[in-house]
């Protein structure tokens, strides 16, 4: 399976995974950037996979409706304005090519879930729209802190060749964020650099890997000792990981 990015709006990725023959695409915002890669790959579109109900993931869908060959999957437990699958975690379901497992995630809205795609012989692939972003996370709309941070966890939990296929290219402003955080982390220090270089080039700096994101994300790193005394400078209440977590979320909002 190959994995292409389908730039949309200022800075969102629809990903498209698929084997030369068939398409899977996540979070279709807009309708255009998938009818036009398909129609230069001669691709038929099989399945949409959605992580949660946000107009920047869902706007495509109907439009889409016509050139889909296959179902809409989405969260059981949000509003879609499509009729979809509904999914929730440990689901688990077949596509052309490939098997996929569901992850509830929850934090950002409510209901969000994540996908784990995997295809014979190859590293496994993570679509986690708006909950995990490569330095960063997603902020926390619908859920609690310390529901979004079990998510997190959950994902940081994954094997580290998994890619990140995360639904924003946002890397390089959260690294900003993450140096603050961690001054001393070499591999962050390194991280940033070899992204700043794909920017510049005009690459994306995804997908990541969950080896990566375990190295440099600071809100996968929230019992580090030097996260936890910066979260400490910066108003957490205690060096509880929930704390922790909600002082840099906070701290990001701002920052
Ligand atoms: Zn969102
Ligand atoms: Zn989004």
């Amino acid at each position: 399976m190959d994995l292409i990015a389908l730039p949309a709006f200022a800075d969102n990725l629809i990903w498209m995974l698929h084997d030369g023959h068939q398409a899977i695409v996540v979070d279709p915002g807009a309708a255009a950037p998938v009818s036009n890669a398909l129609a230069a790959r001669g691709l038929r579109l099989a399945a949409i996979l959605v992580t949660h109900h946000h107009a920047d993931h869902v706007g495509g869908l109907a439009e889409l409706a016509p050139l889909l060959d296959g179902p809409v999957y989405g969260p059981a437990h949000e509003a879609m304005p499509v009729a979809v699958q509904p999914l929730s975690e440990g689901m688990r379901f077949a596509l052309p090519g490939a098997q996929v497992e569901v992850l509830d995630v929850p934090g950002h809205t409510a209901g969000h879930i994540a996908y784990v795609v995997t295809a014979p012989g190859q590293a496994p692939w993570l679509f986690c729209g708006d909950t995990l972003f490569s330095g960063g996370c997603g902020r926390v709309f619908e859920g609690t802190p310390a529901q979004m941070l079990h998510s997190l966890d959950k994902l940081a939990a994954l094997a580290g060749a998994t890619r990140v296929c995360c639904a924003h290219e946002y890397t390089l402003s959260n690294l900003r964020f993450a140096r603050t955080i961690e001054p001393r982390n070499e591999a962050l220090a390194d991280y940033e650099l070899r992204c700043k270089a794909l920017r510049a080039e005009g690459a994306w700096t995804l997908p990541s890997t969950i080896a990566t994101e375990r190295a440099v994300n600071p809100f996968l790193r929230v019992r580090e000792p030097d996260v936890v005394a910066s979260a400490l400078a910066h108003g957490a209440a205690s060096s509880a990981p929930t704390e922790v977590f909600a002082a840099l979320r906070e701290w990001k909002n701002t920052f």
